[in-house]
């Protein structure tokens, strides 16, 4: 039997309905139990105001990374499933969304095709991202760009609040 490659990669998890702490959870859990996906780190949550249309209450957002045997596209259609399963559970329908996942980083791959974008499109503005990747990135700088530099000048970065420590996540999970 060869040694299985692995790869890691980084998901930016969001939500501004209902139980949004509770969705979170419930995502994480849906991602750890997906066949080849392994979560290795959570990052805090943050508390963050809503960027583009602002008439929505606020988000709660964080980011995990985790080792996974697939690729990135079955990557994106597993957290699309997974989106989709928590969806079904909501009771307003064509409300706003309970959660929303958005692929990050999958290694040092840079892929950009009409269905999938890597790294994602928009990530380097969104303080409400870039905060999150801050506290389980192992460098300071993707690909160059300093993660510091970008939060800086990030329009959004005033509206973010700590709302739960990296280590109490990670207390929660491994406890
Ligand atoms: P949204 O649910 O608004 O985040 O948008 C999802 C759409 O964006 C899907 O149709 C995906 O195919 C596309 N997409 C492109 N790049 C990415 C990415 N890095 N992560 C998640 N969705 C992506």
């Amino acid at each position: 039997m060869g040694i299985q490659a692995t790869h890691d990669a980084y998901i930016a998890l969001g939500s501004n309905l209902g139980d949004r702490e509770g969705y979170l959870h419930t995502a994480l859990k849906a991602i750890h139990g997906y066949k080849g996906l392994r979560l290795t780190g959570l990052s805090g949550i943050y508390q963050t105001a809503p960027v583009g249309y602002t008439d929505q209450d606020p988000f709660l957002n964080m980011v995990c990374r985790i080792n996974l045997s697939l690729g990135p596209f079955e990557l994106l259609e597993a957290l699309q499933e997974i989106e989709h399963d928590l969806a079904r559970k909501r009771t307003i329908r064509w409300g706003p969304r309970t959660i929303d996942l958005d692929l990050l980083l999958y290694d040092r791959e840079i892929i950009s095709t009409p269905s999938l974008t890597v790294p994602h499109p928009r990530m380097f503005e969104r303080a409400f991202v870039l905060v999150p990747l801050r506290d389980i990135y192992p460098d300071s700088a993707i690909q160059g760009t300093s993660l510091g530099e970008c939060i800086e000048s990030s329009q959004d970065r005033e509206g973010i609040t700590l709302y739960r420590s990296s280590e109490d996540m990670c207390a929660l999970f491994t406890g």
